[in-house]
């Protein structure tokens, strides 16, 4: 059959779904300039389709302008349509950027943290997921088997992901039955959180190509482990220099990284109703499950909310250029955008506030008493998504890193989806998610 290739242009959403339009690939010229048209209301689509009270209505038209450096082009040598997109930012219809765009977001972020701190990130973001095309099997965990099961899927995903401009770096059997873990190398945050979205999708495209569905939702049933986004960070100065190493700080943190993890973890519990966004998020984010569940710092302690990372010592390694963070409380339910800014926001705050280094835990939070809790600056995280979302609205400084138009669609937004899974049992509740994320 004849045919014409279409290119989509896409953003990535409040409900870190990516939605966008499609148009003739002849035309990708003049689509650059004027973007596709847009609805302020499609912001309030929750994954599930369901939209609720918007503070739109039906008014309004708004611009999505792809990014001309986010584009990809895969062929997967086989007669499907190439997997042809871009990312981009909705704005005004006279061009000013519109303030519920998640992409811009993220970029205000960034340069927020450019121009008050003179730093940029680096940042790289670990994805695990569920893939249908590989039968359950007991004891999978890292097992060459497993491995081998997911027969050709790994190799043609790690081409998509070159092919798409990413820098693969591993690939592993993951604990849980079905679960499979990625990792790439680090960018420059707003790529980054391109990639992210880019991974995610050739996840989807290459298992959609076998056959096969691929879900990153936090909890696919109760039973089994979660799957988490774990979000790396370092700090560079503005000739690039890694600043986030000092070795005589504590577990090697710089001032100023020891004051950008501080605000973070100050801020973590109004954080996670933007990195941990579905009502099944916080059936992850508890004690044991290599999650994290308390706001507290743990050195190369995999259920701490924000662990710093180990580096290979080996021979003459380049420790400073290897030293990040990771936080954990994360997961693909949420946009990249979202997750990336909130935190960039958070972190600068603590740099604007010169706060103090965050103790680092070296016992389990949970065993501590409250009153050891409250004296190491450590509280709980949400235990629902309603109280993350609570904890948000309730925190002004935080709050206010969000453009009035994303708070009062965020808001309703997943408000709306609590409804909607209110009726729900937990195993209702992974079955919707599993099939949308
Ligand atoms: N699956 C765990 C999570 O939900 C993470 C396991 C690991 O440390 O890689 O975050
Ligand atoms: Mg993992």
């Amino acid at each position: 059959m004849n045919r014409e290739e279409l290119i989509m242009v896409c953003c990535c959403d409040l409900a870190g779904q990516v939605r966008g339009k499609g148009f003739p690939a002849s035309e990708l010229a003049s689509r650059l300039k004027r973007g596709v048209g847009w609805v302020p209301t499609n912001a309030m689509i929750t994954a599930f389709g369901d939209i609720g009270d918007s503070p739109w209505g039906s008014r309004g038209d708004l611009l999505l302008v792809p990014d001309p450096e986010t584009k990809v082009r895969v062929e997967f040598g086989d007669d499907s349509p190439a997997e042809h997109f871009l990312l981009g930012d909705i704005v005004h219809t006279h061009g000013e950027p519109w303030g519920g765009c998640t992409r811009t977001f993220l970029k205000d972020a960034l340069t927020a943290l450019q121009q008050e701190a003179g730093l940029t990130l680096l940042a790289a973001f670990e994805h695990e997921f569920h893939y249908s095309g590989v039968e359950q099997r007991a004891n999978g965990s890292y097992n060459l088997d497993a491995f081998r099961r997911q027969d050709v899927f790994s190799e043609v995903f790690i081409h998509a992901l070159r092919q798409a401009g990413l820098e693969p770096d591993s690939f592993m059997a993951e604990y849980g039955p079905q679960q499979y873990e990625v990792t790439v190398g680090p960018r420059d945050g707003l790529r980054a959180a391109d990639e992210a979205v880019i991974l995610r999708e050739m996840a989807r495209a290459t298992a959609h190509r076998l056959g096969h569905n691929v879900s990153f939702s936090p909890l696919v049933t109760h039973e089994v482990v979660g799957n988490g986004v774990h979000l790396h960070m370092s700090l560079h100065d503005l000739d690039r220099k890694p600043v986030t190493y000092d070795k005589s700080g504590p577990g090697g943190l710089s001032e100023v990284a020891a004051q950008f993890a501080a605000g973070i973890l100050r801020h973590a519990p109004a954080i996670c109703a933007l990195t941990a966004p579905s009502t099944v998020s916080y059936q992850r984010l508890v004690p044991h499950r290599w999650s994290a569940s308390y706001t507290n710092l743990g050195f190369r302690d995999r259920e701490a909310c924000l662990r710093i990372c180990p580096v290979v010592e080996i021979g003459d390694a380049d420790i400073a250029k290897q030293f990040n963070m990771e936080f954990r409380a994360a997961d693909a339910a949420a946009s990249p955008y979202l997750q990336l800014g909130i935190l960039v926001y958070a972190g600068l705050q603590g740099i604007r506030e010169k706060l103090p280094a965050p103790p680092i835990t070296d016992r389990d939070p949970e065993e501590m008493s409250e009153d050891e809790r409250a004296a190491a600056g450590i509280a709980v995280l949400p235990r629902s998504l309603a109280e993350a979302l609570d904890a948000l609205e309730a925190d002004d400084v935080a709050k206010n890193w969000l453009p009035a138009n994303l708070l009062k669609g965020y808001l309703p937004h997943k408000r709306f989806e609590i409804g909607l899974m209110a009726e729900l049992t937990l195993d209702e509740q992974c079955k919707r998610y599993a099939e949308v994320y």
